[in-house]
């Protein structure tokens, strides 16, 4: 071929096929910058906000500083008034009132503050051996070899029998002691390194050594226990009965940190989900005048699927958008049938040592930007939402005119396995909604991966849609 043909093949092809680009073409020094500094303000959240509780706690307080008063039902509101809702501590519902007639519909975004972790059993303490321990019943979906011989950390509250709370977190702050899982020696693991993986370490394997000494040095049963107990009574005021009334979570003790030489990927416990938490409440923030009312919603229980009431397969957001209506005198069925949702949640992103499990035209690559993803669900979409083209199609458009940087992807080879998001439950309420979020790598594990520039397309992506 002349050079002349090559050149008009080229500009052919560059006119009409897709393109792969990496977000380092895309981003100048300037937003390479922004990127940095935002990213940075995520790693402080993560590590001041490790569980739902702390969450909600932490969204809370900033929205208090902000301006955002306690939603009331009944109230009088205008636009640019900012009102939150906080569920029974765990789930968070903030809105910006926008300009437009309510009845044009709010500009949702969803995201879950919950992830995988170890909760404690409600008789959680004993002894064995002179060894103290706390039996855990496992939240979420994790391979649970991989929480073995960690640092963990102990979040959570008790209540106690004259119902005052007393909030613990242990294992995070520079000289906390913190608490660990023992694994078996390979010299004596022959027989369980026959186990398969899912095996390898069973869910009543998960006990958690918290402590070894005895109460006063004595001789007899369950000194050790006694020991730990009477720590915990004078740190805490608590007995025994008191476990029967707490919510107590393990987590990985690790702090969020830069990872690799150029620093351009974040490690940190619990991406999934508040890489799309924290970047949805950030736009919020930074979107004090919006057109359509904006309406960010931070649930739980979305890692146990979404039941209970802090879980958004209860009523709580459909009770919440009602409310809002009613402010204006108008039906809050008729706000849900003419609003639009981002659904965030992270996807997997393309791990080159492990590339049989995704396609590879259809999956998302870390720093190519938010993944947005159609459809979810798994063997024949089942339990999917399933996005329109039209929405997408909108979707594209408000995204393409702010050039935010995104791609599509599935989580998974067809049958392969997949998984599902809060986008149902949503899309259900006659809500437009579509998934999108950061691609993550080794998802659910106890130190989860997601690059920086693909945070940052998160958080242009929200506010894009929430200025649309
Ligand atoms: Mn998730
Ligand atoms: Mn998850």
């Amino acid at each position: 071929m002349s050079n002349e043909t090559n050149n008009e093949v080229q500009a052919v092809k560059d006119e009409l096929f897709s393109k792969r680009q990496h977000a380092a073409v895309r981003m100048d020094a300037g937003e390479m910058k922004s990127c940095d500094q935002f990213c940075a303000e995520y790693m402080d959240f993560m590590n001041t906000a490790k569980t739902e509780r702390e969450a909600a706690a932490f969204f809370s307080r900033t929205l208090e500083e902000n301006g955002y008063v306690s939603f009331k039902p009944g109230m009088a509101l205008k636009a640019g008034d900012k009102v939150y809702l906080n569920n029974r501590g765990k789930s968070v519902i903030l809105a910006t009132i926008g300009t437009a007639p309510i009845t044009e519909g709010v500009r949702l975004c969803a995201a879950h503050i919950d992830s995988p972790r170890l909760d404690m059993k409600q008789h959680p303490l004993y002894e064995n051996e002179e060894i103290g321990y706390f039996k855990t019943h496992y939240y979420g979906g994790i391979k649970k070899y991989q929480w073995t011989a960690i640092p963990l950390s102990l979040h959570g509250i008790i209540v106690k029998q004259d119902g005052t709370k007393v909030e613990v977190r242990i294992g995070e702050d520079a000289g906390d002691p913190v608490f660990y899982i023992t694994d078996l020696l390979p010299h004596l693991a022959d027989e369980q390194m026959r186990r398969t993986l899912a095996q390898g370490i069973k869910g009543e394997e998960l006990n958690i050594v918290i402590g070894s000494m005895p109460f006063k040095q004595e001789k007899g049963a369950d000194m050790v226990k006694l020991g730990i107990m009477n720590l915990l009574h004078e740190k805490y005021d608590i007995i025994e009965d008191d476990f029967l009334s707490a919510e107590l979570e393990a987590v990985p003790a690790f702090p969020a940190r830069e990872v690799g030489f150029d620093r351009s990927l974040i490690g940190a416990y619990g991406h999934d989900d508040r890489v799309c938490s924290y970047p949805a409440f950030r736009a919020a923030l930074d979107t004090a005048a919006p057109v359509h009312t904006s309406v960010i919603i931070l649930t739980d229980k979305e890692e146990t699927g979404s039941d209970g009431n802090t879980g958004l397969r209860s009523s709580y957001l459909k009770y919440f958008l009602c409310d809002l209506a009613e402010c204006f005198g108008e039906n809050g069925r008729h706000v849900m049938s003419a609003s639009k949702c981002l659904s965030a949640d992270v996807n997997a992103g393309f791990d080159p040592t492990f590339p049989e499990v995704l396609e590879k035209n259809n999956c998302a690559y870390v720093n190519h930007g938010v993944c947005v993803t159609k459809f979810t669900g798994a063997r024949g979409k089942s339990g999917t939402s399933d996005a329109s083209a039209e929405f997408v199609g909108e979707i594209r458009r408000i995204l393409d005119a702010q050039n935010v940087i995104w791609q599509t992807g599935e989580l998974g080879k067809v049958d392969v396995g997949g998984g599902g998001t809060v986008a149902a439950y949503i899309a259900n309420l006659d809500i437009d909604t579509i998934d999108i979020g950061v691609p993550v790598l080794s998802m659910h594990a106890p130190y989860e991966l997601v690059a920086k520039t693909d945070v940052w397309a998160a958080y242009r992506a929200f506010k894009a849609f929430l200025e649309s």
